[in-house]
C-alpha cells in the first residue's frame, strides 16, 4: 500500500517508529529530560506552560536548587516562591506547585502517585500535565497533546478541524493514545518526540522543515501542498482593554507598594498604587492628596502596556516625590527590601523607574 492511500486514522503508527529513532538522536538535550524524577518533571512542565524553553532553563535551575524535592516545595514561604517566579508571569501556576507540592506530601506520602487520574486530580494538573507526568516519568501510555501536537497532527493528516475546539484536542488525544507503543522505554518518549518535532521541525512560525521530517513520506499536508496553511485555528475573543493609572510614588528613598488582593489576576503580588482609568498629572495630585500624600515633585510621566491571556492593561504612570503619611496599607519599601516583594513584570517599567531615581540596578 502506498502511504498517500493510508487512512487519516492510521497514519500515526507508520510514524511511530522513524519517529522514535528521529528523537534519540535529535532531541535537544533539556535538563528535564535526564530525569525520570516526577517532581522534576512536573517542575518543568508547569514552567513551560506559556513559557518557551530558553526563558525556562535559567528559572528551571534555580528554582531547583532553591527547592530540590517535593517537601522542600510544600514548605516554601510564599515570598521566597513568587520571588523565584518573579518574570515568569501566569503566578497562579506558582501557587497551584505549592498546592500540589501539600498534596503530595499529604496524600502521598511525598511520592508523586503512578497513575494519570491521580495526578491529574492534583492542583494546576490537567490532562495534557498529566500525560506529560505519566508517559515521561512512568512510562505509562498517556497521551499529552499540547500545540505541538496537534499542529503535527493537523499537517500529517491535512485535517481541517480547529484545533481551538475542544472536540478537536479529544480526537487528537485518542490518535495518540491508540498509536501507543508497546515498549515502556518508548512509552515515556512517544508524547516528547512528536512535541520535539512540533518544536523544531513541524515549527509553528515559518514553513515546516519537511526535508530533515520523519514523517515527510506519510504527511498528507507535505503531500498535498496544504501544511502551511494548517492548522487551522478559530480567531480569539479580542482582549479586554484596561486603561489605568499607576502611581509611583517615592517618599525619602522609598517607592509606596501595596498588595494586591488575594484573589484573581497576580493575585497576593506586590503593585504600585494604581486607579482605572488614564488621569491627568492634576488628578493624580488630587487622587494623592485624598489619600493624604502632597506631590513635591513630579519627576517623569511614563506609560506601557502589559498583555495577559484575557486583558491588556493600558497604563499611564506618574513618577513623583511626596510627602505625608499615605494610606495604611501602602508599604514604603526601600532597595533592599525590594529583594524580598515580587513586583510582576507587568509593572516592569515602572520598577526599572524606581531603580534609576535609586541610582542603582535591582
Ligand atoms: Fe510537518 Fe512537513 Fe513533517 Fe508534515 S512533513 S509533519 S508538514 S514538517
Amino acid at each position: 500500500m502506498k502511504h498517500e492511500e493510508l487512512t487519516t486514522e492510521n497514519r500515526l503508527a507508520p510514524l511511530r517508529r522513524p519517529l522514535l529513532d528521529w528523537f534519540r538522536s535529535n532531541a535537544r538535550d533539556l535538563p528535564w529530560r535526564r530525569t525520570r524524577d516526577p517532581y522534576r518533571i512536573w517542575v518543568s512542565e508547569i514552567m513551560l506552560q506559556q513559557t518557551r524553553v530558553a526563558a525556562v532553563l535559567g528559572y528551571y535551575a534555580r528554582f531547583l536548587e532553591a527547592f530540590p524535592t517535593v517537601e522542600a516545595l510544600a514548605g516554601a514561604p510564599e515570598e521566597r516562591l513568587m520571588k523565584l517566579w518573579e518574570g515568569l508571569g501566569y503566578y497562579s501556576r506558582a501557587r497551584n506547585l505549592q498546592k500540589a507540592a501539600a498534596a503530595v506530601c499529604e496524600q502521598y506520602g511525598g511520592q508523586f502517585p503512578a497513575d494519570y487520574d491521580a495526578l491529574l486530580a492534583l492542583p494546576g494538573i490537567g490532562e495534557y500535565t498529566a500525560g506529560a507526568i505519566a508517559s515521561a516519568a512512568f512510562g505509562l501510555p498517556a497521551p499529552a497533546v499540547d500545540g505541538n501536537v496537534l499542529r503535527v497532527l493537523a499537517r500529517l493528516h491535512d485535517d481541517r478541524s480547529d484545533i481551538a475546539d475542544p472536540k478537536t484536542r479529544q480526537a487528537a488525544r485518542a490518535a495518540v493514545a491508540s498509536a501507543m507503543p508497546e515498549s515502556e522505554a518508548d512509552r515515556r518518549i512517544f508524547n516528547q518526540a512528536l512535541m520535539e518535532l512540533g518544536a523544531t521541525v513541524c515549527v509553528p512560525n515559518g514553513p515546516p522543515r519537511c526535508e530533515v521530517c520523519p514523517a515527510a513520506e506519510l504527511c498528507l499536508g507535505r503531500l498535498r501542498g496544504t501544511a502551511e496553511a494548517l492548522p487551522v485555528k478559530a480567531p480569539k475573543k479580542a482582549r479586554q482593554a484596561e486603561e489605568m493609572t499607576v502611581l509611583v510614588v517615592l517618599r525619602e528613598g522609598q517607592a509606596a507598594l501595596r498588595r494586591r488582593p488575594g484573589t484573581g489576576l497576580l493575585a497576593g503580588l506586590w503593585e504600585f498604587p494604581n486607579l482605572p482609568g488614564t488621569l491627568t498629572e492634576q488628578e493624580a495630585a488630587s487622587a494623592l492628596a485624598d489619600r493624604g500624600l502632597t506631590v513635591k515633585a513630579w519627576k517623569k510621566k511614563l506609560t506601557a502596556k502589559h498583555i495577559f491571556t484575557h486583558r491588556e492593561w493600558h497604563m499611564t504612570g506618574y513618577v513623583a516625590e511626596v510627602s505625608g503619611a499615605g494610606p495604611e496599607d501602602w508599604q514604603w519599601t526601600g532597595p533592599r527590601e525590594w529583594a524580598d516583594r515580587a513586583v510582576p513584570s507587568a509593572f516592569a517599567r515602572y520598577s526599572e523607574a524606581v531603580w534609576e531615581e535609586w541610582g542603582a540596578a535591582p
